[in-house]
This record gives structure tokens, C-alpha cells and sequence, in this order.
């Protein structure tokens, strides 16, 4: 087994995902204790300019036409071969819609442990440990990577996007695409979020609200509140589900991708897929009454107060000041 980390360079449309840039920074902690490099692999084709600014020691690509849209069975059947022919100490994934489909199928059909859902990745007493957040975010588990090649599924919160960034740019080698038949999956279309009277993603001042707004009178509240500081509403997904607000306006990984320079969450819990897209805001202040609430992992400042007692108040204090 070599000691390098390999991280697989996610991106759609043009843009590398955030997911790319943890797992990066993931992976040079690891790259650290086994004396290995850090080594992107790019799928695509003319996507190599994507590899410009990510902290890789070096990158493996593909640059080929029937790589141009996302195709699980190439992906797969080239990420294997790699893994026989380099053997890695690990190869790491977001925990995202494509990440999570190539991570689960290659540790099934290489035999190979994956740890999923991994927040954090730290170097102690000459181990690797790794800690996952399951049952929703609530419960922390931390163990030794197991000691052979292993597939990671990375979540965000535990490290920095921009600790996977680097100016220098990697050597880029071209790798051949392997053969194989006729793909049992392609792409027919990208079907574009629907836009709706309100892009979050151009706000500065998000206000969401969670399944601890409870009760559909209330979002009114939430709206006046969101109008008050001159920003607009946003949910996570029970809201949507209820339909109490357009999908347009649910923020996660199924959901939009923010980065306000605020970010009030109201009984919003902080589950991962929730987290995913809006870990990036500016600065993130959390009202939940559950101190337990994973959001509070992420979130700048915080209170357990109940957002129903809250809301009224906050309303009047923000207009005051507005009307002062
Ligand atoms: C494949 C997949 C994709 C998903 N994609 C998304 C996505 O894009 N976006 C998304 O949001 N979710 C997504 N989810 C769902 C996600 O896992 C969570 O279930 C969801 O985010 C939870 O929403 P919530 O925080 O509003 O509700 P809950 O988890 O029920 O949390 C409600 C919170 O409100 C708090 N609370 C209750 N009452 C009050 C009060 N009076 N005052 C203050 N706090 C209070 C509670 O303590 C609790 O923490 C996805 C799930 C899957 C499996």
C-alpha cells in the first residue's frame, strides 16, 4: 500500500465543489502522518483548468469526451483501477449525490472499508483518527482508519475550505479512460432549480427557519423579521416538505448553496445535508432551544432561547433600530 490520499475533484458545470476543498485539507492532515502525497483525480473533459488552486501535491485526469457529464460507471471503473494500481492509504469523497454513489459502490466492489459521513480527520500517537457524525449530526464516532486502503465520505464543519486552496499550481499527468461497454447510466439533461421570486443565494441577510418554527401562522413572523433586517427567508427541508415555502427557498445539499453575510437560523437542528449548504456563511448565529443541536458546531454566536418568545421581541428591537 502506498502512502499517498487521493481525493476525487468533484465538479459540475464549471465549478469545483466546496466538498473538493475540505476533502483536501482532510486529506493533507493525513498525508502529514503517512509521509505521502496528496493527489487529485480529475474526471472530465477540458476540465483541467479546474485543477488551478486546489492544495494537491500532484493530479491524475482524465480528459475525455465520454467523461464530459457525470457517468457513475466510468467513474467508478477508472477510480478502481487506480485504487488496484496505486493502492492508496485513502481516497476521499464528499458526501454528496455523487460522491456518496462512487464511495459505497467502490468499497462494495473492492471489498474495501468506507467510513462515511467523516467530520474531522486528526493525527494522534502516530494513528489516524477519524470522527463521523451520524444519526442526523447528533452523535460523534471516532475511530483509528482502518489499517488498509479506505474510502472516506467527507462532511463539512470539521475543516476549512480554504485550507484547500493552494497558489501553486499541481502537475497535471493524463491518465487513459478505461474501456468498457456501453454505460448503463448517462445524463439526459440538467434540469436547473426552479428560480422564484427570491435568489437566497444573492442575499446578504438570510434569516431560516427550521421544523421548530412549527406551525405554518408562524412563518409569517419569520418573514417580518427576515423583512425587517432587510434580507429574506430561507428553510430547510420539513418547511419545504409542508409546503409552507418554495423549494427555491430550501438550502442543503438537495436544496441551494448560500453565503450571507448573515445567517440566522431558527429551530433549524444543523443536520449535515442542512450544513452542506450554508456552512460558508460569513458568520452564522443560532436559536435553537436543544444546546445538543449540531447547529450550534457551526454557528458563530447562539442561544437556547425559544424562537417563538424570541421572535416578537427581536422584531420590535430590529425595527426600532431601523426606524432610529
Ligand atoms: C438525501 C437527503 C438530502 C437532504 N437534503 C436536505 C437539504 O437540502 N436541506 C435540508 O435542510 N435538509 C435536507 N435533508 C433533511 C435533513 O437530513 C434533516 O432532516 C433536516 O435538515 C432537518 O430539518 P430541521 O433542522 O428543520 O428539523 P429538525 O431536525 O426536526 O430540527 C428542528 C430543531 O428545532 C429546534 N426547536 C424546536 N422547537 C424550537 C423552539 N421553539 N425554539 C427554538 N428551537 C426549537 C429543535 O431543538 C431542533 O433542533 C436531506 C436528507 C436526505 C436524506
Amino acid at each position: 500500500m502506498s502512502d499517498d490520499i487521493h481525493v476525487f475533484i468533484e465538479h459540475l458545470r464549471g465549478e469545483v465543489a466546496e466538498i473538493t476543498l475540505i476533502s483536501l485539507a482532510a486529506a493533507r492532515v493525513i498525508a502529514e502522518q503517512t509521509g505521502g502525497e496528496v493527489v487529485g483525480v480529475l474526471l472530465g473533459h477540458d476540465v483541467q483548468g479546474l485543477a488551478a488552486g486546489l492544495a494537491a501535491d500532484r493530479i491524475l485526469s482524465i480528459d475525455d469526451p465520454a467523461a464530459g457529464d457525470y457517468s457513475p460507471d466510468l467513474y467508478i471503473a477508472t477510480l478502481a483501477g487506480l485504487i488496484d494500481s496505486q493502492t492508496p492509504r485513502a481516497v476521499l469523497f464528499g458526501d454528496t449525490s455523487m460522491g456518496a454513489e462512487i464511495a459505497g459502490c467502490l468499497s462494495g466492489r473492492l471489498g474495501l472499508p468506507l467510513v462515511g459521513r467523516c467530520h474531522t480527520v486528526r493525527a494522534a500517537d502516530d494513528q489516524i483518527r477519524v470522527v463521523s457524525q451520524i444519526c442526523g449530526g447528533k452523535i460523534f464516532v471516532e475511530s483509528a482508519l482502518p489499517e488498509s486502503t479506505v474510502v472516506v465520505s467527507m462532511v463539512p464543519g470539521g475543516h476549512r475550505p480554504d485550507d484547500g486552496r493552494s497558489e501553486t499550481a499541481a502537475p497535471i499527468e493524463t491518465i487513459p479512460a478505461p474501456a468498457f461497454g456501453e454505460p448503463r447510466v448517462a445524463l439526459k439533461r440538467y434540469v436547473e432549480p426552479e428560480i422564484g421570486e427570491i435568489d437566497i443565494t444573492k442575499e446578504d441577510v438570510l434569516v431560516a427557519i427550521g421544523r421548530g418554527i412549527q406551525l405554518e401562522e408562524n412563518v409569517e413572523l419569520a418573514e417580518e423579521l427576515a423583512q425587517a433586517l432587510g434580507g429574506a427567508l430561507c428553510a430547510s427541508r420539513p418547511i419545504i416538505d409542508q409546503g409552507w415555502l418554495p423549494s427555491s427557498q430550501m438550502v442543503g445539499k438537495s436544496g441551494k448553496r448560500v453565503e450571507p453575510k448573515v445567517y440566522l437560523a431558527l429551530g433549524v437542528s444543523g443536520a449535515p445535508e442542512h450544513v452542506e449548504g450554508m456552512a460558508s456563511s460569513a458568520t452564522v448565529i443560532a436559536v435553537n432551544t436543544d444546546p445538543a443541536a449540531p447547529i450550534f458546531d457551526v454557528a458563530h454566536y447562539g442561544t437556547e432561547a425559544d424562537l417563538l418568545d424570541l421572535l416578537p421581541e427581536l422584531i420590535d428591537k430590529v425595527k426600532a433600530a431601523g426606524a432610529g
